[in-house]
C-alpha cells in the first residue's frame, strides 16, 4: 500500500464513544492514518467542561429502559469486555440492588443473563419505601480515569489528537481527504454540526454529588423521590474503584433541559435520599467532593449508528457557496451518537457495530 491508499480515519468526538471506536478500529485496521478532533478531550477533566457528557457519568454497567435487540447486543459485548478488564484495576466488580415501587415479574429483566448473579430480592431484602427489587452484580468505573486510560492506549498507537470545534461535518471531511472516512461521535453536538443537524438529539440533565464515602460499598437505585408527577428524580449510588472511596451520589434525570448550574435544593434533597437509603453516608469520614452537573446526550428514537454519504462540497444555506468549478466527490460518514444515559454501558459494542459499518463500505468501496 503506497500512503495515498491508507485511508485517513477521523473520529470527530473525544467522548467514550469518539475514544472506544478509535481503540476498536486502530486495532483492526494497525496500518490506517487515524485522527481524534475534538473541542474537548481527555486531559481537560479538570477544567471541568460541561460541553460533553463523558467525564460526569456514574459509571457503572446499569439496565436502562426495556429489551431492544441492537442495545441488548451493544450492551452484552460491552459488559464482557468491562468484566474482562476488572484486573487492570480500571474497572471493580459492584454488589447491585434496583428497588422497585411496584411489584415485578421475571419479565422485565431481559438483562439477567448479562450480569452476575442475578436474583429477585425476598421480602426481607426489599428496602423501604420500596416493594420489590433485584440484586445482581455489575461493573463501575471512573470516567475520568477511563478516559485517560483510552487516550494513552490511542496515543501508544499512534492516533493523532486535534482541539478543534468544528461548524461543519465538511470541515471534518477536508481534514479526512477525499479518500477518507470520518466517524461522527458529536453527542449532543450532532443537533447543530452543519450536515448533520439532528433535531432528534436531545438532554437529559444530570446533577449529581460526588462523595468520598468507604462505607458505601454498594449500587443501591431506589424509587425515593420518584412521585406519580414525574420530576425527574431518580435516587442511586454508584461506589466507583478509584479513587479509594469515591462514590458518585444521585440524581436527576431531566429531559430537554439545557441548564449547566447547580441546583443547591436538588442537591439537599439528593444527599437527603442517599443518606435515608445509606446510613453509612453519616459516618464521620464522609467528605462532600463535588457537585456536578452533566448532560446525558439522549436521541428520539434512540442512538444512531448509521452510514451516511454525502456529496461533497456541502451546499447548505449556512455556509459560504463552493468555490467556483469544485469538484463533487461522494463522502462516507459513520454516525455514533445518541447514547443517553448508557454510553459507557454500550461503548465497546458501540465501536463494533461501527467497526462492521466500516468493513462493509471498505470492501465496497475498494
Ligand atoms: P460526549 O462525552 O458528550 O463526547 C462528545 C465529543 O464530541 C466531545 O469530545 C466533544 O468535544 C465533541 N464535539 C461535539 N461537537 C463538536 C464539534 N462541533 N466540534 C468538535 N468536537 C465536538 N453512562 C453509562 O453507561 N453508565 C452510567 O452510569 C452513566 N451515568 C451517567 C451519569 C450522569 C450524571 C451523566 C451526565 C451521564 C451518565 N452516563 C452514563 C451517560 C454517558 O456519560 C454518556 O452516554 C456518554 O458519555 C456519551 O459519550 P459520547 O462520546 O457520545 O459523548
Amino acid at each position: 500500500q503506497t500512503d495515498e491508499s491508507v485511508p485517513h480515519v477521523v473520529i470527530l468526538g473525544a467522548g467514550v464513544i469518539g475514544l472506544s471506536t478509535a481503540h476498536v478500529l486502530s486495532e483492526k485496521y494497525p496500518s490506517y492514518k487515524f485522527t481524534v478532533v475534538a473541542r474537548d478531550l481527555p486531559e481537560d477533566v479538570d477544567l471541568n467542561s460541561q460541553a460533553w457528557a463523558s467525564p460526569w457519568a456514574g459509571a457503572n454497567w446499569s439496565p436502562i429502559g426495556g429489551y431492544e435487540e441492537k442495545k441488548y447486543k451493544r450492551e452484552l459485548i460491552t459488559f464482557n469486555k468491562l468484566w474482562d478488564m476488572i484486573s487492570s484495576g480500571l474497572i471493580r466488580t459492584l454488589p447491585s440492588r434496583i428497588c422497585y415501587a411496584e411489584p415485578v415479574n421475571d419479565a422485565k429483566f431481559w438483562y439477567k443473563d448479562i450480569v452476575r448473579d442475578f436474583r429477585i430480592l425476598d421480602e426481607e431484602e426489599v428496602p423501604s419505601g420500596a416493594v420489590a427489587g433485584v440484586a445482581f452484580t455489575t461493573v463501575s468505573l471512573n470516567p475520568q480515569l477511563y478516559l485517560l486510560w483510552l487516550r494513552n492506549e490511542l496515543n501508544a498507537r499512534g492516533v493523532i489528537f486535534l482541539r478543534k470545534r468544528l461548524y461543519s461535518i465538511q470541515e471534518a471531511a477536508e481534514i479526512a481527504g477525499p479518500q477518507g472516512v470520518v466517524i461522527n461521535a458529536t453527542a449532543l453536538g450532532a443537533r447543530s454540526l452543519i450536515g448533520v443537524e439532528d433535531t432528534a438529539v436531545y438532554p437529559i440533565r444530570g446533577q449529581t454529588i460526588l462523595a468520598y464515602a468507604p462505607g458505601v460499598q454498594e449500587f443501591l437505585a431506589h424509587p425515593l423521590g420518584l412521585s406519580s408527577v414525574p420530576t425527574g428524580e431518580a435516587t442511586y449510588m454508584i461506589p466507583r474503584p478509584a479513587p479509594h472511596g469515591h462514590v458518585l451520589l444521585g440524581g436527576t434525570f431531566q429531559e430537554d433541559n439545557w441548564n449547566l448550574s447547580v441546583d443547591f435544593d436538588t442537591a439537599r434533597d439528593i444527599w437527603r435520599r442517599c443518606l435515608q437509603l445509606a446510613p453509612a453516608l453519616n459516618d464521620p469520614e464522609t467528605r462532600i467532593l463535588g457537585h456536578n452537573v452533566g448532560l446525558r446526550p439522549a436521541r428520539r428514537g434512540g442512538a444512531r449508528i448509521e452510514a451516511q454519504w454525502y456529496s461533497l462540497p456541502l451546499e447548505s444555506e449556512f455556509l459560504p457557496p463552493p468555490a467556483e468549478g469544485a469538484e463533487k466527490y461522494d463522502f462516507l460518514v459513520i454516525h455514533a451518537y445518541g447514547f443517553g444515559a448508557a454510553g459507557y454501558q454500550g461503548s465497546w459494542g458501540a465501536a463494533e457495530e461501527v467497526a462492521e459499518i466500516f468493513a462493509e463500505h471498505f470492501k465496497l468501496v475498494a
